[in-house]
């Protein structure tokens, strides 16, 4: 019976792996589909606490799973695909085989969504982002779009105005979703101008494989034109990667699991960290937080079976 299994290396996944092993459980963490979260496909990471000039955003996954399994966290490439709760353990399968594990955390994360366009794979990270956050600050005093009309669009369209020479705004309706506080902000911002009926139909790159502009389609008209950007922020909205935990964990209706207490689910010894269980905050930073929060609930759990 394993004691500790997580699912997920991203942020929470890999602090909760370095908390768990230096506990002496011994972690078996699960990669999953994306190893090593959002943070593997971005590039400088500037705001992680204690890198004054900056990480990159994969060698800071490499360190920290790397400081996991120096305290004994043992990784393997395979997937939880269903689980079921006993009274005192839970039954886990992962790729076809079912085991027993006391704890399950949870810190699958969340995906954001693509708009599925055709070289859409090979221009994420050069021009392409689905982070304001996190790569905002590398396009100063170039144009840049931002793609959706919901609260993440409006916000990163006017966080971005810091920083680029002028910010399109390209939604697919002619009114936002965003709320009126936020859509308002970004409609009296001078440096945005929102492009109404109007989504993206190919990306354009340079001869290096940068992007040098956005194909965009009238969706009224059926007009198409180019505009040049140097980068497209994708803000379409996430999807937490739940899926084996339907209708056993709560969840909230976009699927994001709900937390108890502290890091508890509904399902004692199932706890949630990281952007699985958080539609708000969704950093790096918060992320290794609950992480940390989630191993040490698994660990005064676990003091219950010890004899
Ligand atoms: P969202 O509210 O689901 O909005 C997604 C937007 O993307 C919508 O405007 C949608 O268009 C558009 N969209 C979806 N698929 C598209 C596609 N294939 N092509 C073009 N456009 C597409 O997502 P979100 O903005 O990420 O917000 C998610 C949740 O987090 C919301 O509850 C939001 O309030 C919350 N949030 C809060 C804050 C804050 O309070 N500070 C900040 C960010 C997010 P339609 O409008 O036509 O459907």
């Amino acid at each position: 019976m394993e004691k500790v299994v997580i699912v997920g290396t991203g942020c929470a996944g890999l602090t909760a792996a370095i908390y768990a092993a230096r506990a002496n459980f011994s972690p078996l963490v699960l990669e999953g589909h994306e190893p090593g979260g959002q943070l593997s496909t971005t590039t400088l990471v500037e705001n992680f606490p204690g890198f004054p000039d900056g990480i990159d955003g994969p060698q800071l996954i490499m360190n920290m799973k790397s400081q996991a399994e120096r305290f004994g966290a043992r990784f393997s490439f395979a997937q939880l695909q269903d689980f079921e709760p006993q009274p005192d353990h839970l039954r886990l399968k992962i790729d076809d085989a079912w085991m027993e594990s006391r704890t399950l955390i949870i810190a699958s994360g969340a995906s954001a969504k693509w708009l599925g366009l055709e070289n859409e794979k090979q221009m994420v990270g050069h021009g392409l982002t689905s982070c304001a956050t996190c790569d905002g600050a590398f396009y100063r005093n170039v144009p840049v779009c931002v793609i959706g009309g919901g609260d993440s669009a409006a916000e990163e369209a006017t966080f971005l105005t810091r920083f680029a020479s002028k910010v399109y705004l390209i939604h697919r309706r002619d009114s936002l979703r965003a709320s009126k506080i936020m859509a308002d902000r970004a409609l009296a911002n001078p440096k945005i101008e929102l492009i109404w009926d109007t989504t993206p139909t190919r990306y354009i790159a340079d001869d290096a494989g940068e992007m040098r502009a956005v194909q965009l389609r009238n969706v009224k008209t059926g007009e198409e034109r180019e505009l040049e950007v140097k980068c497209v922020f994708v803000a379409i909205g996430h999807t937490p990667n739940t899926v084996p935990f339907r209708g056993k964990l709560d969840m909230d209706e976009n699927g994001y699991l709900l937390q108890k207490t502290g890091t508890h689910t509904n399902i004692p010894g199932v706890f949630a960290a990281g952007d699985v269980a958080d539609h708000v905050y969704r950093q790096a930073v918060t992320a290794a937080g609950e992480g940390c929060a989630a191993a040490l609930d698994a660990e005064k759990y676990l003091a219950n079976f010890e004899h």
